[in-house]
């Protein structure tokens, strides 16, 4: 096996997977490799999400306009491609309801968002409550705000797809491998793998999810900031259910600037259906069970002492939501209660079984606030990506276009050929659209 690189991304994320695609296709005479700790690539967050390709109608255009942005070209993109690869892509479209006057001025702000943020009349409307009793009898609500431009997909299988295109192009995907030291040479890095052997590379490039911030602060990057870790719970409907609404259903978050969403009703691309996420803080990025929670509590606990993380931890409001939080993920009914408010037919009693958890890492800065958008941060020979949170996996293919186009412009890995074909797109004219 190769020991040297020119580049090696740690993380088999959708991110990291993506960014090796289009830096394979730009360079084929660069040795690339990806580095995944887990058996195959979306094994973490990228394959236990949501599955929504999500329109960008709930983003700040000013506070989070990466997100916004990619989101919106990340739609087209991941339509295409599922297209060419024949793999699942169902436009079944996602309904905001509010439930009282103040819920129905924040779709207003969410329309007026929407269409910033590049979407048309036939894609998105607000519908007042009858108007919705007509396409969906058994949503209660004051008001929604139809967004038709919305789909459902297995990110899992698109990030699988991208790495054997990738793989393909000639990146090496170096799985079960777990980085475990980071040094830097002269001109170098020497990367530890399994505590075990070494391999060098001259540009690194942090896409590690739920791990990025340690990385970045191995390397000395980001100091300043921590993340704390939310598991998102699900528990699956029967199939009694798998008809009631056409569309997923959301509510307006009462807190939109904690990273507490209430739960959804989730339409799957398979034609099943769950309810959730919660949030439920957790202590490790893979903290899916009690005992890694354990393991990880006083060091994490400690970690966020001394950081920023503490102002958030003892911020009132942050309590009582965390404290929600907690009572859904010990309480099916509590869940199931937060999403009966607009779907009044459900009952707890008859859903048993849970689905998939994941978990997100968000960012907080010095000042114990919420970083609202993705943090992209350059440093001597490598580049780190902090915060890709939701709807990180819609905007994958256009933020990774993105990040590849940067490192070349400022020179940092210049692009053998920046006009190649990639899969179905001319690099250059996914910059031009994404500029
Ligand atoms: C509950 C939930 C629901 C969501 N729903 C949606 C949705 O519907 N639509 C949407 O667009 N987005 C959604 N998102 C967001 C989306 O899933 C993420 O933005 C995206 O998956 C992040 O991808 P990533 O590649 O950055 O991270 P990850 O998928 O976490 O990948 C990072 C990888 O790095 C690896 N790694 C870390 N450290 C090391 C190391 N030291 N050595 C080797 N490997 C390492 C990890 O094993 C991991 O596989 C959701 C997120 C959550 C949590």
């Amino acid at each position: 096996m190769t020991h040297s690189f020119d580049v090696i991304i740690i993380g088999g994320g959708i991110l990291g997977t993506s960014i090796s695609y289009f830096l394979s296709n730009l360079n084929k005479s660069k040795k690339i490799a990806v580095i995944e700790q887990a058996h195959n690539v979306a094994f973490h967050t990228s394959g236990r999400n949501t599955g929504k390709v999500h329109a960008p109608y709930l983003y700040n255009p000013e506070k989070k306009k990466f997100f916004a942005k990619s989101a919106f070209h990340g739609y087209e993109m991941w339509e295409t491609y599922a297209k060419l690869k024949k793999l699942p892509f169902k436009k079944d479209g996602v309904i905001e309801v509010a439930l009282d006057e103040k819920g129905t001025s924040v779709l207003e702000k969410y329309l007026k968002w929407g269409k910033q943020n590049g979407l048309e009349d036939n894609d998105i409307e607000l519908l007042n409550k009858e108007e919705i009793k007509k396409i969906e009898p058994e949503i209660k609500c004051e008001s929604a705000l139809c967004v038709y431009k919305d789909a459902s997909t297995d990110y899992s299988l698109f990030t699988n797809s991208i790495m054997k295109d990738s793989k393909e192009s000639g990146t090496v995907f170096l799985l079960d491998t777990r980085v475990t030291k980071i040094e830097k040479e002269k001109d170098r890095w020497v990367i530890t793998i399994n505590d075990d052997r070494e391999i060098y590379a001259k540009f690194l490039i942090n896409a590690a999810g739920g791990e990025a911030v340690n990385i970045a602060h191995d390397v000395g990057v980001a100091k300043k900031v921590t993340d704390v870790h939310f598991r998102g719970e699900y528990w699956r409907v029967p199939k009694e259910y798998n008809s009631l609404t056409k569309s997923s259903v959301y509510s307006v978050p009462e807190f939109p600037e904690y990273p507490f969403l209430d739960p959804h009703w989730i339409l799957r691309v398979d034609g099943s259906c769950e309810i959730g996420p919660n949030a439920v803080p957790v202590f490790s990025p893979y903290g899916y069970g009690k005992v890694k929670n354990i393991k990880e509590f006083i060091p994490k606990m400690l970690e966020m002492l001394g950081s920023g993380a503490r102002k958030a931890i003892f911020d009132k409001q942050f309590q009582e939501l965390a404290i929600n939080e907690i009572q859904s993920s010990m309480s099916k009914t509590a869940m199931v209660n937060r999403v009966k408010k607009f779907l009044p037919k459900i009952n707890a009693d008859k859903i048993t079984e849970k689905g998939t958890a994941g978990i997100r890492s968000s960012i907080i800065d010095e000042n114990g606030k919420f970083v609202p958008d993705v943090i992209q941060m350059d440093d001597e020979a490598s580049f780190h990506i902090l915060n890709y949170n939701s709807p990180g996996a819609t905007g994958a293919l256009p933020f990774a276009a993105h990040i590849v186009n940067h490192l070349n412009e400022k020179e940092f890995l210049k692009c053998e050929d920046p006009q190649a074909q990639c899969g179905p797109w001319k690099f250059n004219e996914i910059i031009e659209k994404i500029k």
